[in-house]
């Protein structure tokens, strides 16, 4: 028996246990279904598409997407996706968290600033190493193309184009594992269960008991004296409360689950970044792919972790408003050192770079269901991509402010030319077709057990489930609207705030 059994040793499963365990008459257990080691060489901040394009799923076919399915980069290994990522860190725009606080009180982005002190202490997030001149071109051009400079990404103000602020340190990737885990591991009162697929949450009536999980073939149970925390993440926490008959009644009953507590917004919401790129050929450009440059790179970084490999790709970029009459930036334009589609699943050599636009409040909702009751099944998503047309629309400007900052000198000195796979669509319907036929999933999915006090709420503002004693959710699927960047900084102080409202009320809710 523990006192509080976390569900996911991801982003805000380590947070979370690596704060409850502070007190040592608390116990805890940490499960998840990764590995307990990852690769040495995951440290290395230039390996990340080596990362992101294994071990993903796809979601379902897309209409929005002419019919393809997206690519879902995910990671079952401690840390979660904040062991694969692209190491930007952005705190995102105060008006998100106070949108998000309209319903939710505590969540403003007041209430926030001193978790996000806290999760920058933990994760020391600090300047790129060694930014490549490419970047700085970028940024340049940008600047040429008039928008402001973002000094850094944990500024109030969230308009403008810089070089990135990253989770690194001592030129090796920071994840919340790194950061928040690692040292804590030997704690007494804490306990890690690693290559452990929860399957569903143990109930007694409305009140949650204790989890039960499959390893090494074997089905077993712990239970919880306080909570049971889902920190699943945004595709797999739904998964498990549907697995527990959680959910939707007639989505349960259509999959052979007995209803325990039928709750309709349970894998409802789901939202994604939806993102396109462009590739540019640059003859001029520095390059990071290149055997010599790799070998040479690769050598320095494990005598000295320094040198080009401590680069993240996505270098530079920034938060913009691509309308004259908006109040509030509506796009990311991203900026990485090589030519990275899709997750890095095509190589691509050469020298070059890419530009990437990237919806912040997407407009389209999909959802996540149970394939079948089978808990070792993948559930189905579907981020519907391009779902609503506003969000076409949104990526449509993008490119076209991208390929003005891609014609300005600092960019154009490096031989810059769009390749022939976006050049060739200029206007609007090829441009939409080349969207449909290219766009991606970014894995900044939220909403799917969303915060909220409506009746396609999940959670209340104490993450709390609605209905259900003794088990919250913790994690990006909470999030019920976007704060206007990447979710990470968001996820990793909800985490923080939860620990917070944990030792408040110590009977778990
Ligand atoms: C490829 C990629 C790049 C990104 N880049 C950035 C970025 O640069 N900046 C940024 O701000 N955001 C970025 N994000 C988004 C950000 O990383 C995520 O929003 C955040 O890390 C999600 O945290 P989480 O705790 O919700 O889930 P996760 O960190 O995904 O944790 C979920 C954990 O639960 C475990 N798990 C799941 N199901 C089970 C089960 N049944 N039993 C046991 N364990 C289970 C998994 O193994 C995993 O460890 C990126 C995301 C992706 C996927």
């Amino acid at each position: 028996m523990f006192d509080y059994i976390i569900i996911g040793a991801g982003t805000a499963g380590c947070v979370l246990a690596a704060r409850l365990s502070e007190d040592p008459q608390v116990t805890v257990a940490l499960l998840d279904a990764g590995p307990a080691a990852t690769p040495p060489w995951a440290d290395c901040p230039a390996a990340m598409p080596l990362l992101t394009r294994r071990g993903g799923g796809t979601s379902v076919v897309q209409p929005g997407l002419n019919g393809r399915s997206a690519y879902l980069p995910q990671a079952p290994m401690l840390g979660g996706a904040s062991s694969i990522h692209a190491m930007l860190y952005s705190r995102g725009d105060p008006s998100g968290y106070d949108r998000w606080a309209v319903d939710n009180p505590g969540w403003g982005y007041a209430d926030m600033r001193p978790y996000f002190a806290r999760v920058e202490s933990a994760l020391q997030v600090q300047n790129l190493p060694q930014p490549s001149a490419s970047s700085a071109a970028f940024v340049a051009a940008a600047g040429q193309a008039d928008w402001p400079h973002a000094p850094h990404f944990s500024s109030t103000s969230p308009q403008g184009i810089g070089l990135a602020q990253v989770m690194q340190h001592a030129g090796m990737r920071t994840s919340a594992a790194s950061a928040y885990l690692a040292q804590h591991l030997q704690r007494p009162n804490l306990q890690r269960f690693t290559g452990v697929q929860a399957m569903r949450v143990l109930l007694r009536g409305r009140r949650a008991t204790g989890v039960e999980f499959g390893q090494d073939g074997l089905v077993k149970q712990l239970d919880a004296a306080r909570a049971v925390l889902l920190c699943a993440g945004a595709l797999q926490s739904p998964q498990l409360l549907l697995l527990s008959g959680i959910g939707p009644h007639a989505v349960l009953l259509g999959q052979g689950v007995a209803t325990r507590h039928d709750l309709p917004g349970v894998g409802q919401q789901l939202q994604d970044q939806v993102a396109v790129a462009q590739i540019y050929h640059a003859p001029r450009a520095p390059g990071l792919l290149g055997w010599l440059r790799l070998a040479q790179g690769a050598l320095q970084w494990r005598k000295t972790r320094t040198g080009p490999l401590t680069s993240n790709w996505w270098e530079a970029g920034g938060c913009v408003a691509s309308q004259p009459d908006a109040t509030e930036p509506d796009l990311h334009l991203g900026f990485a050192i090589g030519k990275l589609l899709d997750h890095g699943r095509p190589t691509l050599w050469g020298r070059g770079f890419t530009l990437q636009a990237r919806v912040l409040r997407p407009a389209s909702r999909g959802s996540v269901q149970l394939a079948s009751k089978d808990p070792f099944a993948a559930p189905l998503v579907d981020p519907n991509l391009l779902g609503q047309r506003e969000d076409l629309e949104c990526l449509q400007r993008g490119l076209r402010l991208l390929r003005h900052i891609a014609q300005q000198p600092a960019l154009a000195a490096l031989g810059a030319r769009e390749s022939r796979r976006s050049a060739l669509a200029q206007a609007d319907l090829p441009l939409e077709t080349f969207i449909r036929d290219h766009a991606q999933a970014s894995g900044h999915w939220t909403g799917s057990c969303r915060m909220g006090p409506g009746p396609l709420d999940v959670v209340d503002a104490q993450l709390r489930v609605h209905g259900v004693q003794g088990l919250r959710v913790v994690d990006a699927s909470v999030l019920p609207c976007s704060m206007g960047d990447g979710t990470q900084a968001a996820v990793l102080a909800l985490a923080e705030k939860a620990a917070d409202l944990l030792r408040v009320d110590n009977t778990g809710g």
